[in-house]
């Protein structure tokens, strides 16, 4: 299994990074967590076909994470004809706002070669390649609107990515099952609380790589890297481009 960080932004995109993304490859297949980052124009950058891919899982309904739905969603509906997409978008009003732009755009059938699905806690993708889980958590408005961590298992292996999560963790919302299950990579955003508050909890994670991303201000950058030798699992801050193969 291959990661690529396709954007690592906050909120606003930057010179160099994009608004969050993150690409897997499965074998020939790809999935993406979360769609920030202009899509498909960003994922063709890095050689790989749109064809391929299988599903887009969203963390929840901010900017940053879901405006790369729109293009690829219109793109699909008429170019790409072999493509196949499942989309997971965590609130049910996103859906016909992505379906009457496609038909804007393109006057063509938006349900045409994409199945949305409207994330909930106890769904579960799964198809012969992965298995995708959903964690709530209370991003958006203290949870009065949802938000979710997603799991992504595959090859025998498993990864968290904490999506969004609540301002200085007020609401006690980093994923419990981080320090509960064994994974081999968390991706843990890094915009919305201070190191100090996500410091106890990678004390009792219990994975192989922490990896930071959504990094804002960009002096946190310096205060992982002061940290990133007190854990026995290493702790990584990629930019965007930059992989990870497990
Ligand atoms: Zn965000
Ligand atoms: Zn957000």
């Amino acid at each position: 299994m291959k990661i690529t960080f396709i954007g690592t932004s906050h909120g606003v995109p930057s010179s160099e990074r994009h608004c969050s993304c993150t690409m897997i490859e499965v074998g020939e297949k790809l999935y993406f967590i979360d769609a920030g980052a202009p899509l498909p124009d960003s994922m063709l950058r890095q050689g790989k076909k749109v064809n391929d891919i299988r599903a887009v899982f969203t963390t929840h309904v901010h900017g940053d994470h879901i405006y790369g739905l729109f293009p690829l969603c219109d793109l699909v509906s008429w170019h790409y004809k072999k493509a196949f997409i499942t989309v997971f978008v965590t609130e049910q009003e996103l859906i016909p706002l992505i379906k009457d732009t496609v038909r804007l755009l393109s006057g063509t059938d938006p349900d045409k070669r994409i199945n949305y699905e409207l994330t909930l806690p106890d769904k579960v993708y799964s198809d012969d390649l992965v298995r995708v889980s959903f964690i709530p958590t209370k991003h958006k408005e203290g949870g009065a609107k949802p938000s979710y961590a997603i799991r992504f298992e595959a090859e025998g292996k498993k990864l968290i990515f904490t999506g969004d999560l609540s301002g200085l963790l007020s609401h006690d919302d980093f994923p419990k099952e981080i320090s509960q299950e064994e994974t081999d990579l968390v991706v843990c955003e890094m915009a919305h609380f201070g190191v100090e508050h996500i410091y106890p909890h990678m004390q009792t994670a219990k994975t192989k790589t922490f990896c930071f991303t959504h990094v804002c201000p960009l002096d946190k950058y310096d205060m992982i890297e002061e940290i990133k030798n007190d854990f026995p699992f290493s702790v990584i801050t990629p930019k965007d481009g930059d992989t990870v193969e497990l």
